[in-house]
């Protein structure tokens, strides 16, 4: 890393430690950006809000965006300071990265900014080349959108989607960095309870063992009014069986050396079932819970292409009407805003990132609904400009105050799906810190901008003397190993 570089990161970390201890009005850069290589796909995942062909208004949800790849050379004059500044790039956004035709150039690109870069994918373009690639070029980690332990189950769900095909990707990613010795990309999985997944959890964990998987997030399953045929298909993380596939996957994932990160899955239902048990079973978004429509799950692939051609047929006869068209605009000081509890978590997003979808404008966080408001755009202004100016700012004011624009928040609120403030999250942003400004030793800033997040948790004292007793330690440790390899 240049000197420039490192003092770029390095003032990006002190402003932000400033901002969190209340020294400064505003944090100066964002600590991470947030890219939207794509927003299209060439999967039609059944769970996908977007793409599912079992939604039978596909065309209309595909029409509500303007569909596309990034350019981003064409925005890189505008976002070289804040590229400059930032320490994490996650170059993906809500649709396939890796089918980009320039991918790897536009990986190049960022890395010659020396920033931890990763990305989500369905993995079915990750051939023995791209994970040579992306090994030599220290991407920091690849997210596989994966569940089911054999072909039938990732296929009926995953449309489109080769099961041997993405494990061979899993696999040419861990000999890649077998043979180059190195430790990077990390090979994380995102997987979804699915009644059929938690049932073989144990299987599927040591399933991920064998591929060189070193972490896997479960998630709740998101079901729709309009998917169904899904809604039997989400599973309550509270049932005996549940808990016990739980039980013995947290086994098998610690016998063979895996993250099973399953807090949000066993989280989420409670949220969800806390608010009237309206959603039933399942993380539910919408009004209604037709479980009578659940279909099995080796029905869903010929249903997905009956549900496609019924579309198609009522298109013929009525074509769609032009598509929708939003002129996203900044969002107005006098918005609505929703209040939540001073006891719930924060929503840390804004405080930290900033997305740029590609069509160049940009909204606080990669949950924000940017169809109609965003909190700037590369049309009008710099990056810089965008981050300092005052809708980004009104934003981050607001969120002080636990309160959240309404016009972004709205759906993610409801959800209760924002990323919260936790101990997980500050001690993954300490490692990230230091990952990224590793030449500089940056253990006390690090350790620092770490500590001032923990405050915000607001811990019970105990809690915040052991964290500060952790802190200690990997501060220790860290260093140590920093004098060993300059020896
Ligand atoms: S609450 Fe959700 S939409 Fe709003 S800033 Fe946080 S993550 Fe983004």
């Amino acid at each position: 890393m240049s000197a420039e570089s490192a003092a770029a990161k390095a003032e990006t970390v002190r402003s932000a430690a400033a901002y969190l201890d209340g020294v400064s009005a505003d944090p100066a850069w964002p600590l991470e950006l947030f890219l939207e290589v794509s927003n299209i796909c060439d999967l039609k995942c059944a769970m996908c809000p977007t793409f599912s062909p079992l939604n039978p208004k596909r065309a209309d949800s595909i029409q509500s965006e303007t569909r596309g790849l990034m350019d981003l050379e064409s925005f890189e004059p505008r976002l070289d300071a804040l590229l400059r500044h930032a320490l994490v790039v996650h170059a993906f956004g809500y649709g396939e990265p890796t089918i980009h035709p320039r991918f790897k150039a536009l990986l190049e690109r960022l890395a010659r900014y020396d920033v931890w870069i990763d990305f989500f994918t369905h993995g079915m373009h990750i051939d023995a080349e791209m994970a040579a690639f992306l090994v030599e070029r220290g991407i920091g980690r690849v997210t596989f959108s994966f569940s089911g332990v054999s072909k039938e189950e990732y296929e009926n769900i995953y449309l489109g989607g080769d099961f041997a095909r993405v494990l061979a990707a899993m696999d040419h990613l861990q000999s890649e960095r077998q043979r180059q010795r190195r430790a990077t990309p990390e090979i994380h999985v995102n997987a979804i309870g699915f009644e059929h997944q938690i049932r073989r959890l144990p299987d599927f964990v040591a399933l991920m063992a064998d591929h060189g998987v070193d972490a896997i997030h479960l998630k709740p399953l998101d079901t729709y009014d309009s998917i169904p045929e899904l809604h039997g298909h989400a599973s309550s993380p509270q049932g005996d069986f549940e808990q016990k596939a739980l039980q013995q996957a947290h086994e098998t994932a610690r016998q063979r050396g895996v993250w099973l990160l399953s807090r949000e899955y066993e989280a989420f239902e409670l949220a969800a079932e806390s608010k009237a048990g309206r959603a039933g079973q399942g993380h539910h978004k919408g009004d209604r819970l037709l479980r009578e429509s659940t279909i099995p799950l080796e029905n869903l692939a010929a249903r997905a292409r009956e549900t496609a051609e019924q579309a198609k047929a009522a298109r013929r006869q009525a074509p769609p009407a032009e598509p929708m068209r939003f002129s996203r605009e900044p969002l107005p000081e006098e918005t609505p805003w929703m209040r939540l509890s001073s006891k719930a978590p924060l929503c840390i997003e804004p405080l930290k990132t900033l997305y740029l979808d590609l069509n160049g404008n940009i909204k606080p966080c990669c949950f924000a609904d940017g169809r109609v408001y965003n909190v700037g755009d590369l049309a009008r202004s710099e990056g810089k400009a965008v981050w300092d100016g005052d809708p980004f700012r009104n934003v981050r004011r607001a969120l002080e105050q636990r309160r959240y624009p309404a016009a972004l928040c709205k759906y993610c609120i409801a959800a209760v799906s924002y990323p919260k403030l936790m101990p997980g999250r500050v001690l993954s942003l300490f490692v990230t810190v230091t990952r990224v400004l590793r030449p500089l030793r940056p253990w006390s800033l690090a350790s620092r901008l770490a500590l001032i997040y923990a405050r915000l948790l607001k811990p019970p004292k105990g809690a915040l003397f052991l964290y500060r007793y952790a802190t200690f330690l990997l501060w220790v440790g860290a260093a140590m190993r920093g004098r060993k390899d300059n020896r």
